[in-house]
């Protein structure tokens, strides 16, 4: 038999490391292990109900047929509205794009911009996606690492360090996937100060976890704090995170229209459009009642505070209170070098993570897969009772190594 070889382009890629954990879990799960998953990147919440009706009533009018390629002008409404509402941003239905995903929009994005050999400017620890879809579009990913000092923040100076003249992407993502910090109005205008000097580099913002924001936080958006950089900002959004969406596969995005028209031309050539039955949801997701978020954040909150207040109690971890999202992303610098009952070395992030899923059936992501080490990621998107007995577990596991 021949063997498969696969292009360049895929050669250049890993898979997901954050899906491949979840399903390490889930085939654990399967064979009659009591595995807590904490690595899911996405709400244990429902949609709403008021979605779903929105959704089967567009099936039963039969809105099941091809809609404009880049979504049908009643979603682009309702993006521009949420833009002008939420943001107080000012786009044209012209200068808005919906793809299935806030995945699919970054990567039409890249791949319309990126030649070979640009660079992407990506702050560490960094959602797994951006560096692998830079490479998948011909660019370079350039990791500027962030500490727990700075709050995994990226500094005014360690961004102009990284900027050089093959610059095309500066990609920004707050709240963010993996740490759950979020950066303030002021720490925003510094990074845009900076940007304002180098009118060759394109802003790319990730604002999915938006609404996720916790203690009276401020959520802003690099283009609202420096319209003059309007011009050269994707500003991306979506439905997944905010309206536990995740499965309906509906990312937006506003920005200027060369691009979204590029990006418009290689969904015309790939995907065609999002779900028609998906974008009447997002319709109904976007325009109505949003109180039920203030609900859902109050318990992802009390969730927060119960998991950073459990890992600080175990010797070996530490870990920080974010701002948003539904991440934590604690040090387990203390228990590296350390060795499990069975005789393992505890070398890294990763042997850490491996470790506690057999030991303990608790399954996190390790920090290496977003680029920040000795760390892991705890997704608090889980019931109570489970965060409360994985917390158990993490310090059992840890009290057992020596
Ligand atoms: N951006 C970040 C930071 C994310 O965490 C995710 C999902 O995990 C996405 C984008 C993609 O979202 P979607 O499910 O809409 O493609």
């Amino acid at each position: 038999m021949r063997e498969f070889t696969s292009s360049l382009a895929v050669s250049r890629i890993k898979p997901s490391p954050t899906m491949a954990v979840t399903q390490k879990a889930a085939e654990l799960k399967a064979a009659g292990r009591d595995v807590i998953s904490l690595s899911a990147g996405e709400p244990d919440f429902d949609t709403p109900d008021f979605v779903k009706d929105a959704a089967v009533k567009a099936i039963r009018d039969g809105k099941t047929k091809y809609t404009a390629v880049d979504g049908m002008p009643e979603l682009k409404d309702a993006i521009a509205a949420k833009f002008n509402r939420d943001n107080n941003l000012t786009y044209d239905v012209s200068q808005i794009s919906v793809a299935p995903g806030g995945k699919a929009i970054i990567f039409n994005a890249l791949l319309a911009t990126i030649n070979p050999g640009d660079e992407v400017i990506v702050p560490a620890p960094f959602w797994v996606s951006y560096p692998d879809m830079t490479l998948l579009a011909g660019g370079t990913p350039i990791i500027v690492k962030t500490d727990a000092d700075s709050n995994f923040k990226l500094t005014p100076a360690a961004l102009e360090n990284a900027i050089t003249p093959r610059t095309k992407w500066f990609i920004f993502n707050s709240p963010s996937n993996p740490t759950g910090a979020a950066y303030t109005r002021g720490e925003i205008k510094a990074l845009t100060d900076v940007l304002l000097k180098h009118p060759h580099v394109w802003v790319m913002t990730d604002d999915i976890y938006e609404h996720i924001i916790y203690d009276d936080f401020k959520f802003t958006t690099p283009a609202q704090i420096e319209p003059g950089l309007l011009d050269r900002t994707l500003t991306v959004n979506g439905v997944s995170k905010a309206y536990a969406m995740t499965g309906w596969r509906i990312g937006f995005a506003g920005g200027p229209q060369g691009l979204i028209k590029a990006m418009a031309k290689i969904m015309s050539q790939s995907t065609s459009n999002p779900c028609s039955i998906s974008q009447w949801a997002s319709v109904a997701a976007l325009d109505g009642d949003q109180s039920f978020l203030a609900d859902r954040n109050a318990a992802f909150k009390s969730r927060r505070d119960m998991v950073v207040k459990m890992l600080n109690e175990v010797e070996g971890i530490n870990c920080a209170r974010p701002e948003g999202a539904f991440y934590v992303y604690p040090s387990c610098a203390g228990l590296i070098n350390k060795k499990t009952p069975s005789g393992a070395v505890i070398k890294n992030d990763e042997d850490f993570v491996l470790e506690l899923l057999k030991a303990e059936g608790v399954a996190a992501v390790f920090g290496a897969a977003f680029g920040l080490s000795p760390f892991f990621r705890v997704s608090y998107a889980a019931a109570e009772h489970d965060l409360r007995e994985a917390g158990a577990r993490i310090k059992r596991f840890a009290e057992s190594l020596a």
